[in-house]
């Protein structure tokens, strides 16, 4: 068993940006960053951090407000005016890490605009923003000696102990896999932050990678915590269509925003009839206005038209997406990029207050899976890798003002790691997540029904008991594990839309 002060779960930017500012703060004391095998969500990110970092034509007032209309009514102000508030001094960090920031003749960082921003406000590298943070934030945990990360570990489960001065209930450490040894092992921890990022795996087509599944929100929700919103996911519009399911490529907004066309197969541009703004109406209005479209037509696709670009400029401006197209076949100078809408981010999650604490003790909660009140019922585009890096400074803060070794790790029954049993991986379960990804897509998709969320509900039952009665909870293996948490979260997103009596933001409801 193992022992720590500081245990994070998820090495995004959420977990990796926590863990620095703790190591660096208190040297002396251990910091455990677990992640499982897998890509995360922020190395995926393209088009970067809003932040308002020209104060003559740009304002956090604009900031605030172009976030509170995304939102369409649901966001947290205060919540809202904090973050954007921190902005330019959590990008400031970044540059002094070494973050390579896009910048302009005269060294200026150049900022670019997106769909819903009324200025110019995202800072960016080229079209791989998130990864050029991901290097740095990988560096300076490299460079720190009290962070341990456990590579290709699974956390499965969180402990939840009554060992408290005041008596309540803690959270006192987690569960955790090896994927390599497939052995289980235990962490002791003073307090637990879960930074395992979003749910794009739950469905169909999705522009997350494959560590999306959940994880975090279901161990918080055995836990007892609070979840919110549940209700509320992103699609985006386009994403490079692939007839098999899994991680879709994303074709930035920002590609749209630099003019390109969506077209039907017949070359109609077909969203003008939906939105006066056409291609750059919401991400919620162009998913749907896609969604109906193919609906009508019964095709697979749409089509992103850029031939009328020029080549040499798109590929300076967007070299991954240039290259990705080119090595699957689209020569965007000369052919459309089919694409489709996917499921791209989870505006709800984990109920965290200010200071990024969740509803139960000694658990905090950062990034895609923890619910804050800055997005409300829909997103503004590159709102959320600032969100990560402010919480993640907000749960530092209070630890710097308040962390004290509360836990007696000896008075704490020891848990029962032996009971757990590491079965083998089966075909079984990826049928099951099929069946289940499908469900998801059909009923709980860009336009729902009440009718269409009460069968899933129903079936979503049959499925979690017919796991229950084939598999004892005590068989581990990470797809098992995952696919219990992925029902388990596909159960809240079904009852949350269900209790969802109006159409707002990214909801919509057909029968409402
Ligand atoms: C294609 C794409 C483009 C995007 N573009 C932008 C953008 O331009 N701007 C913007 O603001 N946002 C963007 N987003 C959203 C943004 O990238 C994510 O919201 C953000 O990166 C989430 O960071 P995170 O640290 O919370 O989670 P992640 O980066 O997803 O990290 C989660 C971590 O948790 C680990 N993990 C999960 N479960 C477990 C478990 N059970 N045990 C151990 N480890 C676990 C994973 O291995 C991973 O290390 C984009 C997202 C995608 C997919």
């Amino acid at each position: 068993m193992i022992h720590t002060d500081f245990l994070i779960i998820g090495s995004g930017i959420a977990g990796m940006t926590l863990a620095v500012k703790l190591a660096e703060y208190f040297p002396t004391k251990k910091v455990i960053l677990v992640t499982k095998a897998g890509e995360s969500n922020t190395r995926f990110a393209q088009g970067g951090v809003a932040a308002v970092l020209d104060q003559i034509q740009d304002s956090y007032q604009k900031h605030i407000e172009d976030t509170l209309r995304a939102g369409d009514g649901l966001c947290d102000l205060d919540v809202v005016k904090h973050v954007v508030e921190q902005g330019p001094v959590r990008i400031k960090e970044l540059l002094d890490w070494g973050t390579q920031f896009d910048r302009g003749p005269e060294q200026q960082l150049l900022l670019s605009r997106e769909g819903g921003h009324t200025a110019l406000r995202i800072v960016h590298h080229k079209d791989s923003t998130g990864k050029e943070i991901e290097r740095v934030l990988r560096l300076r945990v490299q460079n720190l000696a009290n962070i341990q990360v456990l590579e290709d570990c699974y956390a499965f489960d969180l402990k939840l102990t009554a060992t408290i001065k005041p008596t309540k209930q803690t959270i006192t450490g987690a569960h955790i896999l090896d994927q390599n040894t497939r052995e289980a092992t235990f962490i002791y921890a003073q307090t637990t932050t879960l930074a395992t990022g979003g749910i794009g795996q739950l469905y169909t087509h999705t522009t997350n990678p494959s560590i999306a599944t959940g994880d975090g929100i279901a161990m918080a929700l055995r836990a007892n915590a609070k979840l919110k919103s549940m209700e509320f996911i992103q699609f985006h519009p386009t994403v490079f269509y692939e007839k098999n399911a899994g991680t879709s490529f994303l074709i930035s907004e920002a590609v749209r925003g630099y003019g390109a066309y969506l077209k039907n197969s017949k070359g109609h541009r077909f969203v003008l009839d939906y939105d006066p703004r056409g291609e750059l109406a919401s991400r919620d209005i162009v998913s749907r206005a896609i969604y109906l479209e193919l609906s009508h037509s019964k095709e697979k696709c749409v089509y992103l038209d850029c031939t009328h670009l020029k080549k040499e400029e798109f590929k300076n401006h967007f070299p991954n997406i240039y290259q990705t197209c080119l090595n699957r076949g689209v020569d965007i100078s000369k052919n459309w990029i089919p694409v489709i809408p996917a499921v791209h981010y989870l505006c709800g999650g984990i109920v965290v207050d200010a200071y990024g604490k969740s509803t139960i003790g000694n658990l905090f909660a950062c990034g895609e899976c923890s619910y804050t009140g800055l997005h409300g019922a829909n997103r503004l585009a590159s709102n959320s890798l600032l969100e990560a890096l402010v919480y993640a400074h907000s749960i530092f803060e209070y630890h710097k003002r308040s962390f004290s070794k509360e836990i007696v790790f000896d008075s704490i029954d020891p848990p029962a790691i032996k009971s757990y049993t590491v079965v083998e991986e089966s075909n079984q379960i990826k049928e099951k997540l099929d069946e289940l990804q499908t469900l998801m897509s059909e009923n709980a998709g860009i336009v729902r029904s009440t009718e269409q969320l009460i069968q899933a509900r129903v079936k979503l039952k049959t499925l979690s008991k017919a796991l229950q009665t084939s598999i004892p909870k005590t068989f581990i293996n990470t797809g098992l594990c995952e696919y219990r948490n992925m029902l388990a979260v596909a159960q809240m997103i079904i009852e949350h839309s269900i209790a969802r009596k109006e159409n707002v933001g990214g909801y919509y409801n057909s029968q409402l």
